[in-house]
């Protein structure tokens, strides 16, 4: 009997979640698979990651795939070769606005293409072009890491430095996984344009205490008006508090 196979359809599949949730991994399991199938898969990440490695996408669990730097989502496009059965593409909140016209392209042209990236900033706002993509793909996986503080699912990213930059590529010790209640925006320091309102009556911004937002946790410093997220922080804190976590704040500057 004949088994006939229908055209290759091209589709979006997207993996969000926060960092340390396990994205990448997943990204290059999927790819793996392909590969094992002998299927011709490409595989990007945005020219502006710089960590670990010059031509992977490496996880931090320390999976590795070899993958192509793309500068911009027009660039990524004229990089697949007309044979591509799969494109990956890592880290994709680092890509411009045009990704996801970038990705229906590739789809409607037959290739499965595989996203993944962070979903929020550290501000737990959408992260484009993220949010857009999730609305025109056929398949989403979210991510969940366990939160650092507390235990629970976590679906925030945590910074620990500070610094407004919406990209900061981190270093170990900078981000850490949050759960909604552990979570708080305000401790990387406050931009002007978000907070204007809670930076103008209190020292929200300019903390001299090493431990910031901890100490205002704690109730030994000055206690301004906090957000619902940062008042859960100071729920949670002397619930379960792990020593490296205190660890980590403790080196911040
Ligand atoms: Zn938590």
């Amino acid at each position: 009997m004949d088994v006939v196979r229908t055209p290759h359809a091209g589709w979006i599949e997207v993996i969000v979640g926060s960092m340390f949730s396990g994205k990448s991994e997943e990204l290059i399991r999927r790819l793996r698979r392909a590969q094992i199938a002998r299927q011709r898969v490409q595989i990007f990440k945005p020219a502006v990651d710089t960590r670990y490695d010059g031509d992977h996408i490496v996880s931090h669990s320390e999976l590795r795939i070899p993958s192509e730097r793309a500068d911009g989502a027009a660039d990524l496009v004229s990089k697949v070769n007309p044979d591509t059965e799969v494109v990956g593409i890592d880290e994709g909140q680092f890509f411009d606005a045009g990704l996801p016209a970038a990705c229906a392209a590739l789809a409607l042209r037959g290739v499965r293409v595989i996203v993944a990236g962070l979903d929020q900033d550290y501000l737990g706002k959408p992260f484009e072009p993220m949010p857009q993509l999730l609305a025109i793909a056929e398949y989403i996986t979210k991510t969940r890491a366990i939160c650092m503080v507390c235990g629970n699912p976590a679906n925030h990213t945590q910074r620990l430095v500070q610094s407004t930059d919406r990209v900061l590529i981190g270093a170990t010790g900078t981000y850490e996984a949050r759960c909604r209640h552990c979570f708080d925006p305000t401790l990387a320091g406050t931009p002007a344009s978000e907070f204007e309102a809670a930076a103008a009556d209190s020292n929200l911004v300019a903390t001299e205490s090493p431990v910031g937002a901890r100490t205002v946790a704690t109730g030994a410093g000055p206690v301004p008006a906090r957000t619902p997220a940062a008042q859960g922080a100071a729920e949670a804190t002397p619930v379960r508090a792990p020593a490296r976590a205190h660890a980590t704040r403790a080196k911040r500057p």
